[in-house]
C-alpha cells in the first residue's frame, strides 16, 4: 500500500477559516433518543478516520491497526508539533501509515470546527494529550488545560458540525489511582492521583455528559498501560527495552530507575487499538475496561528484558544489576529523581465487558511484550542509532 505524508507548513492553522454561528448547531434533545433506543447498528468500515495526537504512540498504533483493517481508509492525523522534527523511526512510521497529517491545536475550537467540518471523518480517535504522569506533576496547568480543554474543543467541535461522527476518548487505569481492590473494571471508584489523572476524570466525564446531553457518539476507554515499539522514551518501558537492547549489542550502560516496585497491568498497545476501534463500531457508545488481567511490576520488566537480551538479573538493596552468567555487566541505580510524589498502580483489570459486548481479547501476554520492546529496540538502535 502507497500512502504519502503530505506535511504541512507549520502555518496550516492559520488558514483556518472563522466558521459563521449558523454551523454552530447543538441538539440537546438527542439524549433521550439515545438513551431509548440507540442507533441501528453500523456494520461498514469508516472510510475517513481523524486521529489526534497522530505523532504520539496511540496516533501510529492506530493507523498501522487501520490500515491493516483496510488499506484504503483515508487516515488524517492532528499534530500540533511543527517546529520539532519527528524521530527517523516515528516519521517512517507516519510516512507508512498516515495519509496526512494537519499541524493544530486541539485546544482551538475555531480549528477542530473547520477540520472536522471539511474532513466530515466516520471516526475520530482523540489521543492528543499530555500524557507523561512524571510531567503532570511539574505541569499541572499545561496538563489540564491540553487534556481537558482539548477534549472539550474536540468534542464540541463534532456535536456543531459533524455529530454523526464517533469520537473514542481515551481514558486511563491512572483515574482509579491505587485501587485497594482487584481486579478494577467499569464500576470500580475513580482516585486520581496525578494531575494527569484528574484530568483524564474531567475529560471522561466531559465525554459522558456529551453522550448523554447531546446524543454524541462518544466511547471511553479505561484502559492500562499499553507499550510497544513507538513508545515514547521517557517511559519506564522503552527505558528499559532501549538498555536491555543495548546491553546485548555489547553497549554495557548503567540505567537508572525509580519505583520498581510499581504495579502494573501492561498491554501491547496494538491489541489496545482493536478494542478502541470495536468501541467504534459497536451498536452504541458505551464505557470499557481495558487491560490483559495480568500484573506485574517494574522490576518484573526488568528481569524479563534482560533475559530477552540474555542476561539475569541480581537484586541488591541499591538496586540490581545484569549478570551474563558469570560477570556482571551493568548495574540498575535507584535515583530518587525518577520516584513521583503519588504513585498510582495495583492495576489488574478486568475486561469481561468488552469481552462479552464486542469480543475483544488481548493476544500478546507480558513476555512478548517485553520480547517485542527489546528486539524492536535493538533493530532501531542498528538503523538510527538511538
Ligand atoms: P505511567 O504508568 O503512565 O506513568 O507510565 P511510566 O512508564 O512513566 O511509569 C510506569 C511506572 O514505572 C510508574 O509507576 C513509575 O513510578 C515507575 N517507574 C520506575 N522507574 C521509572 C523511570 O525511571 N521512569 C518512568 N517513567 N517510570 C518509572
Amino acid at each position: 500500500m502507497q500512502s504519502t505524508l503530505q506535511v504541512d507548513s507549520p502555518t496550516a492553522t492559520t488558514q483556518v477559516s472563522t466558521p459563521t454561528p449558523t454551523t454552530v448547531v447543538r441538539a440537546p434533545t438527542a439524549s433521550v433518543t439515545v438513551i431509548s433506543s440507540p442507533p441501528p447498528p453500523r456494520r461498514d468500515r469508516p472510510d475517513v478516520v481523524l486521529i489526534t495526537g497522530i505523532a504520539g504512540q496511540d496516533g501510529i498504533e492506530m493507523s498501522r491497526f487501520l490500515r491493516s483493517v483496510n488499506p484504503n481508509m483515508r487516515i488524517i492525523g492532528i499534530d500540533r508539533r511543527h517546529t520539532r522534527e519527528y524521530l527517523p523511526h516515528i516519521a517512517e512510521a507516519l510516512r507508512k501509515y498516515v495519509d496526512e497529517i494537519i499541524y493544530a491545536d486541539v485546544m482551538d475550537y475555531h480549528a477542530m470546527l473547520d477540520i472536522i467540518g471539511r474532513l466530515r471523518p466516520d471516526h475520530v480517535y482523540h489521543f492528543a494529550a499530555q500524557s507523561f504522569v512524571a510531567y503532570s506533576f511539574m505541569n499541572p496547568a499545561a496538563t489540564y488545560e491540553n487534556n481537558i480543554m482539548g477534549t472539550l474543543s474536540v468534542l464540541s467541535a463534532v456535536a456543531d458540525v459533524h455529530p454523526t461522527a464517533r469520537v473514542y476518548f481515551a481514558g486511563s487505569s491512572e483515574m482509579w489511582g491505587r485501587p485497594s481492590t482487584t481486579p478494577q473494571d467499569e464500576n470500580t471508584q475513580f482516585n486520581p492521583r496525578s494531575p494527569y489523572a484528574v484530568s483524564k476524570v474531567a475529560g471522561f466525564y466531559t465525554a459522558r455528559y456529551f453522550r448523554e446531553a447531546y446524543g454524541t457518539f462518544v466511547a471511553s476507554g479505561i484502559a492500562s498501560n499499553h507499550e510497544g515499539e513507538y513508545r515514547g522514551h521517557e517511559f519506564v518501558t522503552q527505558k528499559i527495552a532501549t538498555w536491555a537492547a543495548k546491553l546485548k549489542m555489547g553497549r554495557y550502560e548503567d540505567i537508572e530507575l525509580g519505583n520498581l516496585d510499581a504495579r502494573k497491568d501492561w498491554g501491547w498497545a496494538g491489541d489496545f487499538m482493536g478494542a478502541f476501534y470495536s468501541m467504534l463500531m459497536a451498536e452504541r457508545p458505551r464505557e470499557y475496561a481495558v487491560g490483559t488481567g495480568v500484573q506485574h511490576t517494574v522490576r518484573d520488566f526488568v528481569e524479563e528484558a534482560l533475559a530477552a537480551a540474555g542476561f539475569r538479573a541480581r537484586w541488591g538493596d541499591e538496586g540490581g544489576s545484569a549478570w551474563d552468567g558469570d560477570t556482571r555487566v551493568a548495574l540498575v541505580h535507584i535515583n530518587p529523581k525518577f520516584i513521583r510524589p503519588l504513585e498510582s498502580d495495583n492495576y489488574r483489570v478486568d475486561a469481561s465487558r468488552i469481552k462479552q459486548e464486542l469480543g475483544w481479547e488481548p493476544r500478546v501476554a507480558f513476555e512478548g511484550l517485553v520480547h517485542l520492546m527489546v528486539y524492536a529496540a535493538e533493530r532501531r538502535i542498528q538503523m538510527y542509532g538511538y
